[in-house]
């Protein structure tokens, strides 16, 4: 166990990707003395594997989101976590739950119409909800916000047309075998962590910054801020002085929910494809629905992501049991009523519940697209913000997040110190 310094160059707060990064960085770092403040009893955020059955599940970030841009893509290999590169057809392949080709390329012409749309809004001067970019009426609608629920963990009419607009998505996904948060607890394991030291204020008015933390006070020259922006604006971490702009920007970069639900699946789907690694999308004209993927890497497996006030319903009311009832019957209607014998609920996330995320993923309100640049600027050289929040380009990522936990240890050792 980490003991709590008394006093350091650096305290980074949160283990999770940004942090980790942060902490990784400044340990290259020649003769800098730093610790990470780490609420829970483990490393990774938002990033987590769990075991079951023996298989590694994912409740988390789970995708090398922009695989061939990724930084952490080269990171996994030299750490020795094997890559899988099958490319998924989250959603492109309707045929899957029995549209003909001709629906199909109806609704992947109807998508393409509304990325252009929502490009040609993000450029105008006034900003807006992406869901003035879909067009009335139209029959796809209700499946670009379900998609929308997934991918960004909200409807489609709360989020900034401009900011959704400005993530970068190269459309290469690959998956660490072991597990994205097995990748990340490893590259923790070496940085001085110390855990269940939830913070719960920053004194920034002396010449040293006091961090009080469940595990006693620990004085720096500079800290760097990683947690979540739910976190942040519920003003669990108090700051003296305040920092209205930083509070104002987190309410406007909240996390919208997504959760995950995992099945033992002991059938196989062979019509689709012998191999696994299956994408079913649930309904196509209600938003109530989830996404399904059989037997990842061919585990015998389904697992079951849904987002949006859906999943907040779901997660507050009933949890496992409703999660797995609601996935049953979605299935049972795809693929028949026998497919229920083959179904045994093994875990699922509840990431809203969660007190250290409250959320899955960051989107901005419409009109706050800025806020993200807001939230990231260093305040008076030696309080350094980082966290999926605070990436401009790849936020709601893991690799994002990292990213900005590289730069926010390299404005930390830019900067000298006292
Ligand atoms: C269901 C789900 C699916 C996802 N899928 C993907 C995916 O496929 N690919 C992808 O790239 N991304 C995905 N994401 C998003 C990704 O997981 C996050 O964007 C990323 O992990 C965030 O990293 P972070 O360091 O910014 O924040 P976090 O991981 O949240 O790290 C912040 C850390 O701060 C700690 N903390 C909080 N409060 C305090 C406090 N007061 N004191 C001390 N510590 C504190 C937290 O415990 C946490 O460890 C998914 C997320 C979810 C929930």
């Amino acid at each position: 166990m980490t003991p709590l310094p008394s006093e350091v160059d650096v305290v980074v707060i949160g283990a999770g990707s940004a942090g980790i990064a942060a902490g990784r960085r400044l340990a290259a770092a020649a003769g800098i003395s730093f610790v990470v403040l780490e609420a829970r009893e483990r490393a990774g955020g938002r990033t987590w594997t769990i075991e079951k059955n023996d298989y590694p599940l994912d409740l988390g970030g789970e995708w090398l989101h922009s695989a061939d841009r990724n930084v952490l893509s080269k990171i996994a290999q030299e750490h020795g976590f094997a890559l899988y590169h099958r490319r998924p057809d989250w959603t492109t392949r309707l045929s899957n739950r029995g549209a003909s080709l001709a629906e199909q390329e109806d609704w992947i012409g109807a998508r393409r119409a509304y990325q252009a749309a929502r490009h040609r809004a993000a450029s105008e001067a006034e900003d807006r909800a992406c869901s003035t970019a879909l067009p009335p009426g139209g029959r796809w609608n209700t499946l670009l916000n379900a998609i929308s629920t997934w991918g960004n963990a909200v409807e489609l009419d709360q989020i900034s047309v401009k900011d959704n607009d400005r993530y970068e998505d190269s459309g290469v996904n690959w998956r660490v075998c072991r597990g994205y948060g097995t990748f990340l607890a490893t590259l923790a394991a070496p940085l001085p962590v110390a855990y269940g030291a939830p913070v719960s204020r920053i004194d920034h008015r002396g010449r040293d910054i006091v961090i009080d933390c469940a595990r006693g006070r620990v004085q720096a020259h500079k800290v760097i801020i990683t947690v979540p922006t739910n976190v942040l604006a519920s003003e669990a971490v108090e700051f003296d002085p305040l920092l209205p702009a930083k509070l104002d920007a987190a309410n406007g970069l909240p996390l919208g929910l997504a959760n995950k639900l995992f099945l033992s699946f002991t059938g196989r789907m062979d019509d689709l494809d012998p191999e696994g690694d299956i994408f079913l999308v649930g309904s196509t004209t209600r938003l109530q629905t989830m996404n399904y993927q059989a037997r990842p890497f061919g585990r015998p497996i389904i697992q079951c992501f849904f987002g949006g006030e859906f999943a907040a319903g779901l997660e507050r009311d009933g949890g496992l049991p409703a999660m797995a009832a609601f996935a049953s019957d979605e299935l049972a209607a795809l693929r028949g009523n026998a497919i229920r014998r083959e179904l045994t609920p093994l875990a699922a996330s509840s990431w809203r519940a969660d007190p250290f995320a409250c959320g899955s993923y960051s989107y901005a309100r419409p009109g706050h697209a800025d806020d993200r640049a807001v939230l990231a600027a260093p305040v008076d050289d030696r309080l350094f913000f980082a966290g999926e929040a605070t990436s401009l380009n790849f936020f709601s990522t893991v690799h994002g997040a990292y990213e900005t936990g590289l730069r926010a240890a390299a404005q930390a050792l830019k900067i000298p110190g006292r």
